[in-house]
């Protein structure tokens, strides 16, 4: 169904379009006939293009081919038709760099795409499957959708986009829906069959879930093409999140790895490369990249080791250590490793609050008497904030602040311990705080699942309601949604004393046309005039199927007159709506009544009845024309 959507969307002329260059591209790809001569004397048009694509070629392996320094080489190493797409898909950067939805975020979209593209590639190729290239292309423009929203609705996307801040896809998504009545996958999908790009991109764009590919997926190539992007959506990920999200990023990737049979050290090997690509990729598209990936190399020094790790779910156990005794310190960091935790070092708390955001421990242990800011200061400052809060804290005393204790607990500290130098006992008193972060740990993972199950709940929920509310041929609201709506108004209207009026449409000589042609031609009929009707209408408007060819228009704040002037444009568009269908093309006409709230008209019935009657009125003056409804008493009376 959302193909209908996506032509009616394609119509507005805003969704995103290659230039012209990019057309005479994708032009070739279509060309069962072109030459490697034809794609090659298209792209050394564009100096910029050229030397893109030959970097492209040259940084694809597995290819018994020598490096390309011409567009030739290139389309010999990549194959005609990757260089096509190749082509296409960075015309499309180049184009859309920048754009009008205010909160679309376009760097982070194209410095995600691109770091997906890359990482698809390098899977692609350490797996020694065909055409990178070609996966680097599905890979990049698989979320199309996203900026195709963003182009078609700028000022509404960009609320929506507001609205979900940083939330789940499947809420965005349900979102989108909602207001646009087709979602981003939805738009990838239908973009890339527009641009008849190779088959399965558009099904890996529809069934992108970051899961295993669904049951109802049969393709193989789908499947396995899903899979890779599983993976390298996650590196994607690693690369445009903050430090501390990007751990569970990388370990989902490198799970993703494992079940396609890369191992953790080919894993690794591929990420590095990756980023590295991404960098110098960035640099050349004007995408900025992040090059700081600090939570990576945490992540994968921690693999190096064992320790205490084996309680957390999380890798080692980050700790800060704060004194300002430099072998205290030492001894204290020496311990703490020794026993297997991750630890950095601060010297005082202004230091620790510096190192505190941007590494995110999950222990403190500080010296109370420290220069500038406090152990206790520093406590009090970490817990003034959200992410302070979850932290275990340590406080180490003297002797002589021994009777000052209760002010440690005051400060928000989880528990003391006299400076003794007694280090297996410091290691054990850490043990409750181990303890109590893995708990925290279990407890997030539970709410997340929680929160997700609710999700999919939503989800279903809504599109059960939906499925009662909306008809499955036209995708217009159904009857019972209409007088939901029409009893809303109506409502709405008594308040405000505002007119109310309603349009009700009969296709003419309907049975004729499924006599004629067969069903099917009558079934496309019915959709292609909802759309007309629908072009036709005003913001606020609403129209529904409300019988086999009959339309109900609800039309709020609108005098006979004004509804009369809208029925008439209605008719119009119906008129000159032509269907075309293979071995057929055609249109039909519509008789409409208009109903209004006049005096006397005491219901919604009422007011249903008085357009009913207009249209039976219509039908009689030769149909294909506009009637006014009366109400009952001066009908009958005229
Ligand atoms: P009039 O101008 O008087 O309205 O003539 P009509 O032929 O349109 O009216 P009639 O009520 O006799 O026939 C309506 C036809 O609409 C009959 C039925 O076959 C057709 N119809 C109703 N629902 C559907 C549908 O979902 N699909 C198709 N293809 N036809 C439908
Ligand atoms: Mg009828
Ligand atoms: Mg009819």
């Amino acid at each position: 169904m959302f193909k209908k959507r996506f032509e009616k969307m394609k119509h507005t002329g805003k969704l995103p379009t290659p230039s012209g260059l990019g057309m005479r591209l994708l032009v070739l790809t279509w060309d069962e006939e072109c030459s490697i001569g034809d794609v090659v004397q298209t792209i050394q048009t564009d100096p910029v293009l050229t030397s893109r694509v030959i970097k492209l070629a040259n940084s694809v392996k597995n290819t018994r081919q020598a490096p390309a320094s011409t567009v030739k080489d290139a389309a010999a190493r990549l194959g005609t038709k990757s260089v096509c797409s190749v082509g296409l898909g960075f015309s499309l950067i180049l184009g859309n760099r920048t754009g009008k939805c205010p909160s679309f975020p376009y760097d982070e979209y194209w410095g995600w795409s691109l770091a997906n593209a890359l990482a698809a590639k390098q899977i692609c190729e350490r797996l020694s499957l065909q055409k990178p290239a070609e996966v680097f292309t599905c890979a990049l423009l698989m979320r199309i959708g996203r900026l195709a929203l963003a182009s078609a609705y700028p000022d509404e996307y960009s609320e929506v986009l507001n609205r979900l801040q940083n939330g789940p896809v499947e809420i965005l998504e349900r979102v989108e829906r909602e207001r646009f009545a087709i979602d981003n996958r939805e738009i990838s999908a239908g973009l890339m069959e527009d641009w008849r790009l190779p088959d399965y991109f558009s099904q890996v764009a529809l069934h992108f879930n970051g899961q295993e590919p669904p049951p109802g997926v049969e393709s193989e190539e789908v499947r396995s093409v899903l899979r890779i992007l599983n993976c390298s959506s996650r590196i994607a990920n690693v690369c445009s999140s903050e430090a501390a999200a990007q751990p569970i990023h990388w370990r989902a990737a490198r799970d993703f790895c494992d079940e396609l049979g890369i191992d953790l050290e080919a894993f690794t090997e591929l990420y590095d490369e990756t980023v590295a690509e991404w960098n110098d990729w960035g640099e050349l598209f004007g995408i900025p990249t992040r090059s700081g990936l600090e939570g990576v190399s945490i992540e994968k020094s921690s693999l190096k080791r064992g320790g205490v790790s084996t309680l957390l779910k999380e890798g080692r156990l980050r700790v800060l250590a704060v004194d300002d005794h430099e072998i205290s310190l030492r001894l204290l960091v020496a311990h703490l490793e020794g026993d297997g935790y991750e630890v950095k070092t601060a010297r005082n708390g202004k230091e620790a609050l510096e190192v505190n955001k941007k590494w995110a421990p999950q222990m403190v242990i500080t010296d109370w008497m420290m220069p500038e800011m406090d152990g206790l200061e520093l406590c009090q400052h970490l817990r003034a904030t959200e992410a302070g809060r979850k932290l275990y804290i340590l406080v180490l005393t003297g002797r002589d602040e021994e009777d000052h204790i209760v002010e440690v607990f005051e400060a928000g500290a989880d528990d003391y311990i006299e400076k003794t130098g007694k280090f297996k006992l410091l290691l054990a008193r850490t043990r409750p705080g181990l303890r109590v972060i893995k708990l925290q740990e279990e407890n997030e993972q539970h709410l997340q699942d929680k929160q997700r199950k609710n999700a999919k709940l939503e989800i279903a929920k809504r599109r059960l309601k939906d499925a009662a509310m909306t008809d499955s041929l036209t995708e217009l609201p159904n009857r019972r949604s209409a007088i939901k709506r029409l009893e809303k108004e109506w409502a709405d209207s008594s308040r405000t004393r505002g007119p109310l009026a309603a349009i009700i449409l009969d296709i003419d000589h309907f049975k004729a046309v499924n006599d004629n042609y067969g069903h099917d031609i009558g079934d496309a009929m019915l959709w292609s005039t909802a759309q007309a009707i629908n072009r036709s209408l005003r913001r606020g408007d609403t129209c529904a199927r409300i019988g086999g060819e009959e339309f109900l228009v609800i039309c709020p704040n609108t005098t006979l007159e004004g509804a009369k002037q809208l029925a008439e444009r209605i008719r119009v568009a119906v008129e000159e709506n032509e269907v075309t269908r293979p071995g057929f093309t055609g249109s039909v006409t519509v008789s409409l009544g208009v109903g209004y709230r006049a005096q006397g008209i005491l219901s919604i019935d009422q007011l249903i009845k008085m357009a009913d009657n207009a249209v039976y009125q219509a039908k009689r003056s030769g149909r294909n024309c506009v009637a006014a409804g009366y109400p009952e008493d001066r009908r009958q009376s005229a």
